[in-house]
């Protein structure tokens, strides 16, 4: 028995090495790393420039409290960030992690309107189904009642309005009506809470791990940024799976021009070589909270110089390497390549997404758009005979009453055409037998 426990009682192979896409067990079985961990290994393992940055920074130091000291690497992480960023947001905020980032965005916009005169505002709109993590505050926020439920007396509420699932409703999505149906949905939710209540707007410009790829209508982001200046409320964009590169641009939000008060970030910023987050903010927020006393917040690991030498130096990959660009061109190929397989399985629904952040969705009914059967379970025994296979890709339960069975293909930012020929081959096999598994259960 091992001491460690994290969902349930299985157990996973041990790993043992990984370079590049390719990660290989105890046991010398290699995988395709197809959803880069959880959407985090943007560049791929063991790149050997991070590493040696890594050690460089290693021995100087490691630790060195953000209280006691500034570092070279946490300034040169920052300068580095905010250059990336649209030119109004230019205050970086180190964490750990996904969840610290949208916690400390949610709490930068809330001391920013006591700061401000405004301590009436500190409601936070999120979207139904969404996914921003799981401390209790960031779970607030989250949109996934599996999740959340049953921490709901130890939380406070906070409003939802409905992620704008086009493809469900029977909807256009190429068509501007379509992004202002779902956008006058936000305007309804801040009326009836009233305007003055609320805080700001938080969303996934590209949909994670709830909604599986989730790329918004036309008009659908012009339309929230007018919303929020309309009603003073702050747009908060979740950027912690879509940043960094994944959906072809350095920020998802920039396929829209959006100009977002703030920006959360996380894991292919750190890309899984140290834990690390930030959140950016526009300085016209910051000003007036530091004249206020200051930001009332922090995580003592934040900032560490051991993660923002890796940062940086993943940030520089990134550049050097371009691969925003290749996740561009791979993403459109990725993307024609899983309509293909639409064409050949009828169980599969819906294609979507935006760069390497793509996905599918299983239905029993095209027509219709029913989900596949909760009791097969679609989600999890497609994963793991694909991981038998030696392909990872990711998904989550999805159904909650609002959609079925999504499958999450997120290879690192670094892949081949080769790799996307390995990828589809492993999706297609996997196909067939998951297809002829559940034969007999559609037929019941
Ligand atoms: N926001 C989004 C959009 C995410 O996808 C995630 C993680 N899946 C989080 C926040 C939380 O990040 P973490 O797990 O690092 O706390």
């Amino acid at each position: 028995m091992s001491n460690l426990f994290y969902q349930g009682r299985g157990r996973k192979p041990v790993l043992d090495q990984a370079r590049g896409v390719y990660m290989w067990d105890t046991d010398g079985k290699r995988y395709l790393d197809g959803s880069s961990g959880a959407m985090v290994c943007n560049i791929g393992h063991s790149n050997p420039s991070v590493l040696a940055a890594m050690q460089r920074q290693m021995e100087k130091s490691t630790f060195g409290y953000r209280l006691h000291f500034e570092t070279e690497a946490s300034e040169a992480l920052a300068g580095r960030v905010a250059g990336l960023m649209p030119p109004h947001l230019t205050r970086v905020f180190f964490v750990s992690g996904g969840s610290e980032a949208v916690e400390s965005g949610m709490k930068m916009a809330r001391q920013y309107a006591l700061a401000t005169g405004q301590g009436s505002r500190w409601k936070v709109i999120s979207r139904q189904p969404s996914y921003h993590g799981c401390t209790l505050g960031a779970l607030a926020v989250t949109g996934y009642a599996s999740l959340s439920d049953p921490f709901a007396p130890m939380m406070r509420p906070m409003p939802k309005v409905p992620a704008p699932r086009a493809y469900l409703d029977g909807l256009d999505p190429e068509d501007e009506a379509t992004g202002l149906h779902y956008a006058d949905m936000l305007e309804a939710q801040i009326r009836a809470e009233g305007p003055e209540t609320v805080l700001a707007f938080l969303l996934e410009p590209v949909g994670g791990a709830s909604t599986g790829a989730l790329v918004p209508p036309a008009g659908y982001m012009r339309r929230i940024r007018e919303i929020c200046d309309q009603y003073g409320v702050l747009l908060i964009m979740d950027e912690v799976m879509t940043g960094a590169g994944r959906t072809g641009r350095f920020l998802g939000c920039e396929h829209w021009d959006t100009r977002p008060d703030i920006v959360v970030m996380s894991k292919g910023l750190g890309a899984g070589y140290m834990p690390l987050g930030a959140m950016i903010a526009d300085e016209r927020l910051v000003e007036p909270v530091l004249d206020a006393g200051g930001f009332a917040h922090g995580f003592t690991y934040a900032g560490n110089p051991l993660a923002c030498a890796a940062g940086l130096a993943v940030v520089e990959e990134i550049e050097a390497q371009g691969l925003c660009a290749n996740a561009a061109e791979m993403g459109e190929k990725l993307i024609a390549r899983l309509h293909g397989l639409m064409q050949k399985y009828e169980i599969i629904g819906d294609v979507r997404g935006k760069g390497l952040l793509t996905a599918f969705e299983f239905m029993s009914d095209r027509n219709s758009k029913a989900p596949l059967p909760r009791e097969i379970g679609a989600y999890q025994r497609f994963v793991d005979i694909a991981y038998e296979r030696g392909l990872i890709v990711y998904s989550r339960r999805t159904h909650d009453g609002y959609s079925g069975d999504h499958i999450l293909v997120c290879p690192p930012l670094i892949v081949t055409e080769a790799h996307l020929d390995e990828i589809i081959d492993g999706l297609d096999r996997s196909l067939e037998q998951f297809t002829q598994e559940i034969a007999p259960v559609l037929k019941a």
